[in-house]
C-alpha cells in the first residue's frame, strides 16, 4: 500500500492510552493514524494509511458513524467493537467527531472496570444528585459520586467568579491527602485562553503524565496545507500541555481527569480529579463521570434560579412589610432604620444610605456624610436615571477622590420621581473580609493549614492580592431587587412628602383661621380692656334701638366716665392708669346681667347697654356699677377711684345719636353735681 510518509516528528503526539485515526470528510480513507495502532487494531500502523475505514471498524460501526455524522458533529455516544485478536480479549470503544473537513476517530480499550457495575453506580449517584437541596450539597454529592466512579485520590470542584477568580467549593479525597477545599486562587491561574479551551473541550484525561507520547503517521498523499488543516485538539487523547504537566507536578500527581461545568454564562467551574499513581481509566467510567457532571450542572442552575427566586421573594416579603408601614406614614428615614439590618443581610452589604432631596439617612458602615453628598450630586449630574454599580470605588473617576471609608463596592439606584434627586446607595466591603458564594456565607475558608503545600499558600496570597480593593460583584438579581426596593422607598418618600405638605397646609390653615379670628376680634374689640370697642358697641346699640322700636321694649344706655382720670395718670403713671381702666372693665363686667353689654366708648369712658331696663332699672344698675367702681383698687394707685354715670332711657323717636347725647349730658350733669354720682336724662 502506498501513501506511507513515515513519522511526523513535529506534528501531533497523543497519549498512549488509545489510538487516533483521522478520516477524510467522506470517510472513505484513513489519512492519519497514531503509531500505536497495531496494539489496538492488530495491523501495523503504516498499513492503515489510505486504507478504507470499513476494513478497520467494520461495516456496522462505520455505517453508524456515517449516519450520525451526516446530521451532527459528534456521535451521540461511543460504539464498542471487539477486533479479532490473537488470543486477547480486547474490547474497544470507538468515538468520532468532525473537525473541519475531517473526521477524528478515537479508539480506546475498555479496561480498568474490574467488577464494578457501571450503570448501577452512575444511576445511584444521579438519583442522589437529584435530592440536593442547595448548591453546597449538590457539589458535595458530585465530588463523592465522581470519586466513587473514577477512584482518584482527590476530586474537587473549582468555581470561577465573574472576574475569573477561583475557589475550591467541594472536595472528596482519600485519607491522608491534604485538604484544599475553601482555597482560592486568582484569575491568573486560568488565563482566558485556557478557560476558553476548557469551555470548548470539556473533558481532559491524562491517565499517566509520565507515559511516553505516541507520534502519528500521515499519508503522503496529504499536502502540507491539508495536514495543517487537521485540528485534533478536541480529542481526549491529546497530549498534556506544559501547563497541565506543571499542574500535576504541583499536586504531586500522575493522573488527571477534569470536566468543565459550563453554564449559560460560560465556564462556571471545573471538576478536577487527581491521583498520585497512574490510573488507566476506562472511557466508560470517564463518560459516567461526565454524565454526573452534566446532571449536576443542570441541577446547579436550577437551584441557582430557585435561590434567586427565593432571594427576590425575601426582598418582596420585606417590601410587603414596607407596604404595611407606608400606610402608617413612616418617613423613609425611619423605614431605613427599621429595615436596613434585614436589607444589609439580604444584599450582603456593610451599609446603606438613602439620599432624599438633600437629606441623607444612613445605616451601617458608610462613607462620611460629606462624601455621600458629593456622590449623590455627581450621580445626579453624570449618571441620571440609571442604576450604577462598582466593585472598585477607588478606581472610579466619579468617586475616587472622596473619603470612601471602608466601602469598596457600591450599588446606586436612583429613586424614580419627578426630579431625580434621590438615591439608594448600598455599600460592600472589600472581598476577603467576608467571603460568600451563591449567597451564603462561607464558614470555613482555608488560608493556610498545617502540612499544606507552600504553593497553595502562594495561590491564596495571589488571590488576596488580585481581589485587593475589590468588593464582591453585584449579581443581576441583586440589582433587580435593589431597583424594586428603591421604587418602594420612592413611593414612601412621596407619600411622606404629601403627608408632610398636608400637615403644613393644615397648620397654615389653622394659622390663617387664627389670624382671621384675631383680625375680626381686633376689629370689634378694644385691645386694652378686651371689651367691645366703640364701633362694635354702636352696632349693638343700633340693634337694641331696632328691637325696641319693633317690640316697644324699654332699654337704657349708661355712659360712665372715670373721675379725675388725668390726675391718676399724672400721679401714678400711665401704666397704672391703664391698669385702672382694665380693672374697671373687669369689675363692671362682673356685675352685669346676661344680655347687658359693656363697651369702651373711648379714653376713660364706657357705655353699658342695659337690655329691657327702664329708667328705674337703669338707675339701680348705674348705682350698682358706681358702687363697684368705687371698690376698684390697683396696686400703686393710692387714691380712691370713682366714676360719674349718666343714664338715658329709650324713647320711641330715638336714634343712636340722640340717646347717646342724653346719656352724655346726664353724665356731665353728674360731674357738675360733684362726681361719683348717677344722673338720668329725665327732663332733658
Ligand atoms: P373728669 O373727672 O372731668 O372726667 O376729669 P378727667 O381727668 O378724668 O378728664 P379728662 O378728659 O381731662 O382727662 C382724661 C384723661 O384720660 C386724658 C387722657 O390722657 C387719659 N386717657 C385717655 N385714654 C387713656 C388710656 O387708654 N390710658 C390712660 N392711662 N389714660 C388715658
Ligand atoms: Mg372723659
Ligand atoms: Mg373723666
Amino acid at each position: 500500500m502506498s501513501g506511507f510518509s513515515g513519522l511526523q516528528r513535529n506534528y501531533l503526539k497523543i497519549q498512549p492510552c488509545g489510538c487516533l485515526l483521522v478520516l477524510t470528510g467522506s470517510m472513505d480513507r484513513i489519512v492519519l493514524c497514531s503509531a500505536n495502532a497495531e496494539y489496538f487494531l492488530q495491523r501495523p500502523a503504516e498499513s492503515l494509511l489510505e486504507c478504507s475505514p470499513e476494513l478497520i471498524l467494520g461495516a456496522r460501526v462505520l455505517g453508524r458513524i456515517r449516519r450520525e455524522l451526516a446530521r451532527e458533529d459528534a456521535l451521540s455516544g461511543p460504539v464498542s467493537i471487539r477486533p479479532e485478536s490473537k488470543g486477547r480479549n480486547l474490547r474497544l470503544q470507538v468515538n468520532a467527531f468532525r473537525s473541519g473537513g475531517w473526521v477524528i476517530v478515537e479508539i480506546e480499550p475498555i479496561t480498568g472496570l474490574g467488577s464494578r457495575r457501571l450503570t448501577g453506580t452512575v444511576s445511584r449517584w444521579l438519583a442522589k444528585l437529584a435530592t440536593a437541596a442547595n448548591p453546597d450539597e449538590l457539589m458535595k454529592i458530585l465530588v463523592d459520586g465522581v470519586r466513587d466512579l473514577v477512584r482518584f485520590d482527590r476530586v474537587v470542584v473549582a468555581h470561577f467568579d465573574e472576574q475569573g477568580h477561583g475557589v475550591f467549593l467541594a472536595e472528596s479525597k482519600r485519607k491522608g491527602v491534604s485538604p484544599i477545599r475553601g482555597q482560592r486562587f486568582s484569575a491568573t491561574a486560568y488565563p482566558p485562553a485556557q478557560r476558553d479551551n476548557m469551555t470548548r473541550h470539556q473533558v481532559r484525561s491524562i491517565p499517566d503524565v509520565h507515559a511516553g507520547l505516541v507520534p502519528v503517521l500521515v499519508s503522503d498523499r496529504l499536502t502540507k496545507e491539508q495536514l495543517a488543516d487537521i485540528d485534533a485538539s478536541g480529542t481526549v487523547l491529546r497530549a498534556p500541555s506544559r501547563r497541565q504537566t506543571a499542574y500535576l507536578k504541583y499536586f504531586r500527581a500522575q493522573a488527571l481527569l477534569s470536566i468543565a461545568i459550563v453554564g449559560p454564562g460560560g465556564l462556571w467551574g471545573l471538576v478536577t480529579c487527581t491521583a498520585q499513581k497512574p490510573i488507566p481509566l476506562a472511557p466508560t467510567l470517564r463518560d459516567g463521570a461526565r454524565t454526573l457532571v452534566l446532571m449536576a450542572t443542570q441541577r446547579l442552575f436550577l437551584l441557582r434560579s430557585r435561590m434567586e427566586a427565593q432571594f427576590l421573594q425575601r426582598v418582596h416579603r420585606s417590601r410587603d412589610f414596607l407596604a404595611a408601614d407606608i400606610t402608617l406614614g413612616l418617613s423613609p428615614a425611619r423605614m431605613l432604620e427599621k429595615y436596613a439590618p434585614d436589607w444589609l443581610a439580604l444584599f450582603r452589604a456593610q451599609g446603606m444610605a438613602y439620599a432624599n432631596n438633600g437629606d441623607i439617612s444612613a445605616l451601617g458602615e458608610v462613607p462620611p456624610v460629606a462624601a455621600l453628598e458629593q456622590m449623590v450630586a455627581r450621580l445626579n449630574a453624570e449618571k441620571g436615571r440609571s442604576p450604577w454599580v462598582s466593585c472598585r470605588l477607588d478606581e472610579e473617576s466619579l468617586v475616587k477622590d472622596l473619603d470612601l471609608g471602608t466601602a469598596c463596592g457600591m450599588l446606586a439606584v436612583p429613586l424614580p420621581g419627578e426630579r431625580v434627586t434621590s438615591w439608594l446607595l448600598i455599600f460592600r466591603p472589600q472581598q476577603g473580609r467576608g467571603v460568600y458564594w451563591e449567597g451564603r456565607p462561607e464558614a470555613d475558608i482555608l488560608t493556610s493549614a498545617p502540612g499544606e503545600e507552600e504553593t497553595f499558600r502562594r495561590a491564596f496570597g495571589s488571590w488576596l492580592q488580585a481581589v485587593e480593593g475589590s468588593s464582591e460583584t453585584w449579581k443581576r438579581v441583586e440589582r433587580i431587587a435593589a431597583v424594586d426596593l428603591a421604587e418602594d422607598l420612592a413611593l414612601l418618600a412621596s407619600i411622606s412628602e404629601i403627608t408632610r405638605l398636608n400637615e403644613l397646609l393644615k397648620a397654615e390653615q389653622a394659622a390663617l383661621a387664627q389670624a382671621n379670628e384675631q383680625l375680626s376680634h381686633a376689629a370689634s374689640h378694644d385691645s386694652l380692656t378686651a371689651l367691645w370697642n366703640r364701633y362694635r358697641t354702636e352696632e349693638e346699640l343700633d340693634r337694641e334701638l331696632a328691637k325696641s322700636r319693633r317690640h316697644g321694649l324699654p332699654f337704657s344706655v349708661l355712659l360712665l366716665d372715670v373721675d379725675h382720670f388725668k390726675q391718676i395718670n399724672d400721679s401714678w403713671g400711665h401704666a397704672a392708669g391703664d391698669e385702672v381702666l382694665r380693672e374697671v372693665a373687669r369689675r363692671v363686667t362682673s356685675v352685669l346681667r346676661q344680655g347687658d353689654h359693656l363697651g369702651r366708648w373711648g379714653g376713660e369712658e364706657f357705655v353699658i347697654l342695659a337690655n329691657g331696663a327702664d329708667r328705674r332699672d337703669g338707675v339701680i344698675l348705674a348705682e350698682r356699677i358706681r358702687h363697684t367702681v368705687s371698690e376698684v383698687a390697683v396696686p400703686g394707685v393710692e387714691t380712691s377711684i370713682t366714676a360719674s354715670i349718666g343714664v338715658a332711657t329709650w324713647r320711641p323717636e330715638d336714634k343712636r345719636k340722640t340717646i347717646v347725647q342724653r346719656a352724655d349730658r346726664a353724665m356731665y350733669a353728674a360731674k357738675k353735681s360733684g362726681r361719683n354720682r348717677v344722673e338720668t336724662d329725665e327732663g332733658l
